[in-house]
């Protein structure tokens, strides 16, 4: 699994830390989205999925 988070599109709800904090962090000055792990272990890829379907601003994507 690659995880791709896009800051641009990011509204730093912060939903994705709470799914996935080993995963995703937020920047101290914004909270725009940051990807801790892009390549992440297999029994984190529930949450990631999940991080993903929550966020929205739909700026997560996993391939
Ligand atoms: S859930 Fe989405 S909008 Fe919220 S911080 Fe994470 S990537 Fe950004």
């Amino acid at each position: 699994m690659r995880v791709h988070a896009d800051q641009e599109k990011c509204c730093g709800a912060g939903s994705c830390v709470l799914s996935a904090p080993d995963v995703f962090d937020q920047r101290e000055e914004d909270g725009i989205v940051i990807v801790l792990d892009a390549q992440p272990p297999a029994e984190l890829h529930e949450a990631v999925r999940e991080a993903a379907a929550i966020c929205p601003a739909a700026a997560i994507s996993v391939s």
